[in-house]
């Protein structure tokens, strides 16, 4: 178990280097509220509170307003994110339907950011309401029990339909040095670098293994690597050299969905070749140069040069290109292309998925 805090600008200014001496390990600090509002405090506290090398993490509280819109005000506020970096959802409101727009706002974050949230709410929330669809998204539960609220743990907190909690807010009532007046204490039910794992991974870390994700939410793929040799004799390939997945479903009659970073890298390419080829497209390049490119979209949400994390929504899917109908097309290059050397796929070979 380690020590850790949350805070908001309610604390003031804080002495974080107080604050690593007074045995805190991670602490949160309040970045949004809402579609509008950004803790004034949350810069110098993520800044100060890094500086002094104490694990991270920012927190949302929700106004239940549209959960997207919500989502994507908190994920454009965080600023960069470090490695181990955590993010939460603060749930406190009374709504008809928490536990959907929980899910939403969830799921919206972690397709923005690659980072999956924690889900902050208190015991009475977490017994009284039937959260599986959270549980089995895979978000960690942290949950505020406080029993007589002294400064100390007392009886540990029910999880509902979590199997464990990861994070105990035991007390409003801690007493840090550093911080006048009270603050939220909090314990992680492990250790550091397990609590780490929550957060932002490296490249090297996720491209370990070399099985990669797959780029979209339904997976229906319609023409595999290396078939259909005799429409892809006029590129000079052996056949298909790609996956193409289908985009078209009940949801989506257009054929349009978000496409997922399949491993973390740089975007190295955007390009759009018209009527031709792969249309408006990505190339991302990996550690160990492999790269990934997504091809027939209908926009883009990245820039050159930037860097985004395996699971993070870099496009819209279409039918651009030489395409016979709304679909995604994704090559891998195991080896990169930096020698060309040409295996009659151009260099891309067929991928492992997760
Ligand atoms: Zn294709």
């Amino acid at each position: 178990m380690i020590r850790g805090l949350d805070c908001s600008h309610w604390q003031g200014t804080i002495n974080w280097s107080l604050v690593k001496n007074d045995n805190i390990k991670f602490a949160f600090a309040k970045c949004t509220q809402g579609n509008s509002f950004k803790d004034a405090k949350y810069y110098n506290n993520k800044i100060s509170c890094q500086a002094n090398d104490i694990l991270f993490g920012s927190y949302h509280f929700a106004n239940g307003g549209d959960p997207i819109q919500e989502a994507d005000f908190y994920v454009a506020n965080i600023g960069a994110l470090k490695k181990g970096e955590l993010m939460c959802l603060d749930w406190e409101i009374s709504h008809s339907n928490p536990v959907d727009w929980c899910k939403k706002f969830l799921d919206r974050v972690y397709s923005r950011s690659g980072v999956r949230p924690f889900l902050y709410t208190n015991e009475a929330r977490v017994k009284s309401l039937n959260w599986k669809p959270v549980v089995d998204g895979n978000y960690g539960l942290w949950v505020a029990k406080y029993g007589i609220n002294n400064g100390q743990m007392n009886t540990k907190p029910d999880t509902g339909a979590w199997d464990f909690y990861a994070i105990w807010q035991y007390t409003s009532k801690g007493s840090v040095k550093g911080i006048t007046g009270n603050v939220d204490l909090d314990t992680y039910n492990g250790s550091l670098d397990s609590l780490k794992k929550y957060g932002v991974v490296t490249i090297n870390e996720q491209s370990m293994g070399r099985k990669i994700a797959y780029p979209i939410d339904k997976v229906y793929i319609t023409q595999n690597f290396g078939e259909n040799p005799a429409i892809y004799k006029q590129f000079g390939l052996k056949g298909h050299n790609g996956m193409d997945f289908r985009t078209k479903f009940w949801d989506s009659p257009l054929g349009r969905r978000y496409v997922m970073a399949s491993l973390s890298g740089v975007v190295i390419e955007i390009g759009n070749q018209g009527g031709a080829g792969y249309g408006i497209f990505i190339r991302l390049k990996h550690d160990g140069n492999e790269q990934t490119v997504y091809g027939h979209l209908y926009k883009t949400y990245v820039k050159v040069n930037q860097y985004v994390n395996k699971g993070q929504t870099i496009g819209l899917t279409d039918n651009t290109g030489f395409s016979t109908g709304a679909h995604l097309h994704l090559g891998y290059r195991e080896k990169g292309w930096e020698n060309k050397i040409n295996n009659g796929y151009n260099g891309y070979s067929e991928p492992s998925f997760e």
